[in-house]
């Protein structure tokens, strides 16, 4: 099939896919109490995809004594671990089998690449619920070397119910990482996702039913922040917060758990993560590839986007060539032609932030080297062009501040301790990349920088396996890895006396 034939046939198909767009409470579909709706936007079109339930503290207070119903009866929560494996097994197989509806409903809710969406995040979202129920029958809880006549255990119980608020970058793998661990160790979930890209999860919340999920187990209340996601982060029965968004509004989240229960909370927060590119480095054609995929992909709407290079002034031109060559090459495009790169950013509010830091460095003095315009206005679509700036400098808003788009920032350092300085001072800490031959520097770099991903001679390295999160600003706790499942489940101590 040629390639025009494939988008078209993506258009066909866009005009028929069932959207869901009420809340989903208790095992069932419902509008909100108020009866309110909030439109969805595609955004490479601007025009309106469809009206969702627009949920508030009513509808956040059903769903969460739903959640808690559903634990309290314990067929959920105290489930044997094999039998909730297969329940999820299958909810990730389901996913799976719906791959084309689900990736093009996240492509017209949120602008990526039709191509990403079926490639990368409907199978990874898959992978995360499938890789927590494969572990959950594997893990051992422990006994204490206590004195001999006392017995110890140490055991890890769910922690009750939890709050998920997700983003819109990875909108339905963004749900899967908190979904896998959170269901997996036997919790009710009330998943909020944001209002910029409700659809993925609303359609999945069925499928978790289809698959066996009892009842309340998994609800999705969407809305706006300050009224649906405030309303799940300040109330006094959720047990627990699993939070992946911006760093402003996790320090909310730390507040409202003071304000409220002091419900434990989980933080994946922002980035301005730096790749550090050493004079020695091996290979300047991959390490540029690397860069220029770490900065546009997903449109930089990255939480560890590699958007500060940092790089040798002895390398810096023959880097900055290559990378505007492939920026070049990644002109954004109609998000449902399977060719397309780089897609649409996801709504006005978000074209415009970026457009105003693209702004900025212009004033502040960084040298445009190439891009940095709006593109493909006759769409109605909010499209930028990847864009990279020269010349900057740590005191520069491009340096310091995230902007979530196709912008990548360059800064110079002489030597090895002048680029860790630089690589550290920002409040972020996601990720980091250092590239060098000589290993004793990779080493040395990799341990200096404050990041809780450092890559080594590559950008991209990512596995289920590997825990993901933040030091400083960026969060705490860890998505991803069994160390996921520590956020969902409280550690009990029963001391057994045997004198
Ligand atoms: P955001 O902080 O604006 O929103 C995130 C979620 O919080 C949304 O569901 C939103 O509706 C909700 N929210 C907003 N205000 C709220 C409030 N007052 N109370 C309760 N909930 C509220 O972030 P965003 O723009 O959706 O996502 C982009 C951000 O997410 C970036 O900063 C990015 O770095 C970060 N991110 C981090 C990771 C990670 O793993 N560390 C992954 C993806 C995205
Ligand atoms: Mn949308």
């Amino acid at each position: 099939m040629g390639r025009k034939q494939e988008s078209l046939n993506w258009h066909a198909r866009a005009a028929t896919v069932a959207l869901r767009t009420e809340a989903f409470i208790d095992g069932r579909y419902r509008p909100a109490i108020s009866g309110e709706t909030f439109e969805c936007v595609n955004p490479a079109t601007g025009k309106s995809l469809t009206q969702v339930a627009s949920c508030a503290a009513a509808d956040v207070d059903l769903a969460v004594a739903g959640a808690r119903r559903a634990f309290e009866a314990g067929h959920w929560s105290r489930m044997a671990p094999a039998a909730r494996k297969k329940v999820l097994l299958r909810f990730s197989e389901l996913i799976r089998e719906h791959r084309d509806e689900l990736a093009l409903t996240e492509t017209l809710d949120m602008g990526k690449p039709i191509t990403d969406s079926l490639n990368i995040d409907i199978p990874a979202a898959a992978r995360s619920i499938a890789w927590f129920a494969e572990a959950i029958d594997k893990v051992y809880d422990q006994i204490a070397p206590t004195q001999h006549d006392a017995l110890a255990l140490v055991t890890r119980e769910p922690a009750g119910v939890v709050g998920a608020i997700v983003p819109w970058n990875f909108p339905l793998l963004m749900a899967s990482w908190k979904l896998g661990p959170a269901l997996a160790t036997g919790n009710s979930v009330v998943l909020k996702p944001s209002e910029k890209s409700p659809l993925t999860a609303l359609r999945v919340a069925e499928l978790g039913i289809e698959a066996g999920l009892p009842a309340g187990v998994l609800n999705v209340v969407p809305g706006f922040g300050h009224t649906a996601g405030e309303a799940l982060a300040l109330h006094m029965d959720v047990d627990c917060v699993a939070f992946t968004g911006s760093t402003r509004i996790g320090k909310r989240m730390l507040e409202y758990s003071g304000r409220s229960n002091m419900k434990r909370v989980w933080l994946e927060c922002g980035g301005k993560s730096p790749n550090v590119v050493m004079a020695d480095v091996a290979d300047l054609e991959r390490a540029a590839n690397a860069a220029a995929a770490g900065i546009f992909f997903n449109q930089g709407e990255m939480c560890s986007a590699a958007s500060r290079l940092v790089v040798h002034e002895s390398i810096r031109d023959a880097m900055l060539e290559k990378i505007v060559q492939i920026g070049r090459a990644m002109a954004p495009g109609d998000p449902l032609d399977p060719a397309t790169r780089l897609g649409a950013i996801v709504d006005r509010t978000q074209l415009d932030t970026v457009l105003g830091f693209i702004e900025s460095g212009r004033r502040g003095g960084a040298r445009l080297r190439s891009g940095g315009q709006r593109v493909r206005e006759e769409t109605g679509g909010y499209f930028v062009e990847p864009t990279v700036f020269d010349g900057v400098t740590m005191d520069m808003k491009i340096a310091r501040e995230e902007i979530f788009g196709p912008v990548l920032s360059t800064i110079t350092f002489k030597d090895v301790d002048e680029a860790v300085r630089i690589a550290n001072d920002v409040s972020y800490g996601l990720a980091a990349a250092v590239w060098s031959r000589d290993i004793t520097t990779a080493h040395r770099v990799a341990k200096a920088l404050r990041a809780g991903t450092v890559y080594v001679n590559c950008y991209d390295g990512d596995d289920i396996t590997v825990p993901f999160g933040g030091f400083k600003q960026s969060g705490n706790g860890r998505d991803k890895s069994l160390h996921a499942m520590d956020k969902y489940t409280e550690l009990k101590t029963t001391w057994i006396d045997l004198s």
